[in-house]
């Protein structure tokens, strides 16, 4: 008796508690009668396992998680939402690798799109064919997409460097990597797909039909609707690759030489099939090399040795040829042609051959070794012009960040403009080939994740000079964001008014505020 009075004040404080969250986060009562209730959670417990993100740098809990079986789910939540006295703010999260708090929603709900994935069928479905393509939902992570299609001998025309990031999320940026110069970003290589606009709607969208929330949502930064799934482009698949690493003093060599392989007028840009750069500040990043290639301990001596001798950043190119056992000696025909063309620092060319798979999953092994590094992630990717990237270099590398000692990969490669559409929200700067430069820093401790903030403001600050666009942008205000969307503002703006009417949507992107 005792023991179940005991019990029943247990209970009611635990309503009490969900409830009290419940009017704490402002969300309306209604919410509890809609035949979703059951999937949304107030439980301070789950709620909280939701409130960061991969950057750990900013920290807000959710009024609920919803968790939603369908797509029809999704759309009755905002719906609701939309019709209500008091509607709320919504934010659909994909895996949290944001690194500034995107997917964060105080007092609203945060959709886990991953419960989309929790069906009993398929939610990858591969259609061969003179066009191959898969229907994808858009919770799946890129690495199960590639495997999936890998079992029809197909792959995704563009994917990442990293897998582990979902479908939704990367279209909803670009989705971009050493791929980009043959085919484009992700949001090139998507023929439609299906999206929950902020009225609850759910429409199919393509180039042909619905064109405008197709451009609207592709790099969209989930302004414009919650993407279900998506109709991706698929190209035959090879075996395995040759991954070439050649090492650079001379930042003139290296972009001379990453800049011919990204032309479609230069024959060598035909021969590879992914190329990528990336600048190693000093000894402390070149001896971290090891991580991502079978160098043997003497190879990472040379580069520390490299490193040290050049008392400045040095240059890494990294240019890859796919190939099946059939192809193998036309494969070392390539390798050789580059490595007699490119211009790299006598005696640092290093090859090896792996599985494709190996390959294009190969940061899935990087980012478990830096775990262990820390766990704070102050990112900034910046798009910088061609004509400005000398300058960028001496500025940014050779100055600002000079004695750098912290952890990070500083990618550094170019991409073609032609390859982007501009009707779509994903904004590039002024010029025809422009470099992405990326400072994926990882710390340990609060103190460095300030030091390398007032870096990367001032890198910002340099960026603005130079007439560079931010990837993966965080702004302030709006101001922020109008410069960094220029003359497509105007455009982003009537479209969210046309499909997210009372901006209920990604509020975590602080580009507006919810009404309500
Ligand atoms: P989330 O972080 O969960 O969401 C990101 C944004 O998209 C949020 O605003 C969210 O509301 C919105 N969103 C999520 N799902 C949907 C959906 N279904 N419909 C509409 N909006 C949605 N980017 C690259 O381009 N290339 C890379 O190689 C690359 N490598 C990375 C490596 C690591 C280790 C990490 C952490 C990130 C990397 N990124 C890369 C950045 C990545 O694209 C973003 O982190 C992106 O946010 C994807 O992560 P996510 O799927 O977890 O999305």
């Amino acid at each position: 008796m005792e023991l179940s009075r005991h019990s029943s004040i247990i209970l009611s404080i635990t309503i009490v508690t969900t409830f009290a969250s419940f009017v704490k986060s402002s969300l309306p009562q209604g919410l509890q009668t809609l035949n979703i209730s059951s999937e949304i959670s107030t439980d301070p417990n789950i709620t909280a396992s939701f409130a960061t993100d991969f950057g750990m740098l900013f920290n807000s809990t959710p009024g609920a998680v919803f968790y939603p079986s369908s797509p029809n789910d999704i759309a009755t939540l905002i719906h609701f939402s939309y019709t209500s006295s008091k509607p709320f703010p919504i934010s659909q999260r994909g895996r949290g690798h944001s690194t500034y708090g995107q997917t964060l929603v105080p007092d609203g709900v945060l959709i886990d799109m991953s419960s989309l994935g929790h069906t009993n069928y398929s939610r990858i479905n591969v259609t061969d064919g003179p066009i191959p393509y898969a229907d994808v939902g858009a919770e799946q992570l890129w690495i199960d997409v590639l495997n999936a299609t890998l079992k029809h001998d197909l792959m995704p025309r563009m994917l990442t460097d990293y897998l582990s990031l979902t479908v939704g999320g990367t279209l909803s940026y670009a989705g971009i990597s050493g791929r980009e110069f043959k085919h484009g970003p992700q949001i090139s290589n998507v023929y439609e797909f299906d999206v929950v606009t902020g009225t609850g709607e759910i429409v199919t969208c393509s180039r042909e039909f619905n064109p405008d929330l197709f451009y609207a949502a592709l790099g969209g930064l989930g302004q414009f609707g919650v993407i279900t799934r998506a109709r991706i482009a698929l190209q035959p698949a090879q075996k395995r690759v040759r991954w070439s690493r050649l090492f650079y003093t001379d930042i003139k060599l290296v972009t001379s030489d990453l800049e011919k392989l990204i032309s479609p007028d230069n024959n060598l840009s035909g021969i590879i099939d992914f190329v990528e750069g990336e600048v190693l500040l000093g000894v402390a990043q070149a001896s971290l090399i090891g991580f991502t290639f079978n160098f043997t301990n003497s190879d990472v001596q040379k580069i520390i040795d490299l490193a040290s001798d050049n008392n400045g950043p040095i240059y890494l190119l990294d240019a890859v040829v796919f190939y099946n056992d059939t192809t193998a000696t036309s494969a070392e025909q390539k390798v050789d042609l580059l490595l007699k063309e490119l211009q790299y620092t006598s005696g640092f060319a290093f090859s090896y051959d792996i599985p494709l798979l190996n390959f294009l999953n190969r940061l899935h092994y990087q980012e478990t070794a830096r775990s262990s590094q820390g766990r704070f992630h102050p990112w900034l990717v910046m798009f910088v012009p061609k004509s400005k990237i000398l300058e960028f270099d001496s500025t940014v590398y050779k100055a600002t960040l000079n004695g750098t000692n912290t952890v990070g990969s500083l990618l550094i490669y170019p991409m073609n403009r032609t390859m982007w559409d501009d009707e779509m929200s994903a904004v590039t700067p002024n010029a025809e080939v422009f470099y992405t430069t990326d400072f994926l820093w990882t710390t340990s401790e609060a103190n460095d994740t300030k030091n390398i903030t007032i870096k990367n403001n001032q890198i910002q600050n340099v960026g603005e000079q130079l007439g560079c666009k931010e990837y993966l942008p965080h702004f302030k205000n709006q101001v922020e964001w109008q410069k960094q969307f220029g003359n497509k503002w105007g455009k982003f703006v009537s479209r969210k008014m046309k499909y997210d009417p009372k901006a209920l949507l990604s509020p975590g992107q602080r580009i507006f505020t919810p009404s309500g």
